[in-house]
């Protein structure tokens, strides 16, 4: 196999099917793909939750992930915010020109272990090659299905109510500040949090919580996310700072760039909206499971301004916080 991708890989020909047998065949090996079929017929259910994403970060490998996780991550997450149970995934490559074979390889198998980890099938893909300089884009459609218990759930953006309380699961800002920090040279120890939350989703859904509004804080960050739910709900979240989960050292990175933590993203937290009373229970539900350590409650569902999300500040201020406007900061996608 070569080094580098070359246009003929896209050319449908023995150089794109050495491409595929030896590099995504392999990394994504299963039955339904090994069939060569033009699509995948699989099991389902009545209802079938449906979500795609693209995949465009540089660079393609940063501490903590890469952006073969990175795509099942995003999308298996979204799927799971809604109750679904992940179970099949397409990908499709669009390949420039000089990409190194050596890095898609790594990606390929990263992605193929994160979908183990998720527990879903990659049951379709396509490969492009374009012109260009050796970058590569992916973009990921989910399916997950909505078996036994699960056939019920109505989880949506509008679920918020009264005396609610507002669960984030986990360190905001950390993925956003990863990739900044490569992209600028910076030499610090702050990781992308970049995981798929099956394990805690399934915990909390097992456990019989009531779960009305969840989503996880990727672009645009935990403000924008919850002033989205306020608005879809007609309701008042307010957050306290002070119980915000931030590191010391992504605090530290957005001082010194001025760069608000509330609007960097995450690629493996979610925020949870739920009756105050389960609150307790379902932070010590989400700090057991894997990637929920730092779990918290962080604030309040109210009713009296509808759509507005406030954060009651440090020194006993109110401030409100819209979605992220422009180019608030500098975009990692
Ligand atoms: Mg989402």
């Amino acid at each position: 196999m070569e080094d580098r991708i070359r246009m003929v890989h896209g050319s449908g020909g023995s150089a794109t099917n050495e491409l595929i047998s030896d590099l995504f065949a392999r990394a994504f090996q299963s039955e339904t793909l090994d069939r060569m079929e033009d699509c995948a017929i699989v099991a389902g259910t009545e209802r079938i939750a449906v979500t795609t994403d693209s995949f465009v970060v540089t660079p393609v490998e940063f501490p903590g992930g890469d952006i073969g996780r990175l795509s099942v991550c995003g999308t298996v997450n979204d799927l799971l915010m809604r109750g679904a149970q992940p179970k099949y995934l397409t990908c499709g490559f669009i390949l420039q020109e000089g990409t190194s074979i050596e890095v898609l390889r790594r990606v390929a198998e990263s992605m193929a272990e994160t979908a183990r980890e998720a527990g879903v099938q990659i049951v379709a893909g396509d490969t492009k090659v374009v012109n260009g300089s050796g970058e590569f884009y992916i973009n990921t459609t989910g399916v997950g299905i909505f078996d036994g218990d699960r056939s019920r759930l109505d989880i949506c953006a509008a679920g918020a109510k009264e005396g609610d309380a507002i669960l984030v699961s986990g360190n905001l800002g950390d993925h956003h500040a990863a990739i900044l920090s490569g992209r600028m040279g910076i030499k610090n120890q702050i990781v992308s949090d970049c995981a798929p939350l099956c394990d805690m989703v399934e915990r909390l859904l097992a456990a019989g919580i009531h779960i009305h509004a969840m989503r996880d804080v990727t672009r645009g960050g935990l403000a924008t996310v919850l002033k989205e739910l306020a608005e879809a709900a007609q309701k008042t979240f307010t957050l306290e700072q002070e119980l915000l989960p931030i590191t010391r050292q992504v605090q530290d990175f957005c001082g010194l760039l001025g760069l608000d933590p509330l609007y960097m993203g995450n690629e493996g937290k979610l925020a949870a909206i739920l009756p105050g009373e389960e609150a307790e229970r379902a932070v010590s539900i989400m700090r057991e499971a894997k990637y929920g350590g730092n779990a918290c409650r962080i604030g309040t569902v109210t009713a009296e301004e509808p759509g507005r999300l406030l954060l009651k500040t440090r020194i006993g201020g109110l401030r409100s916080l819209d979605v992220l406007m422009g180019e608030g900061l500098p975009r990692i996608c």
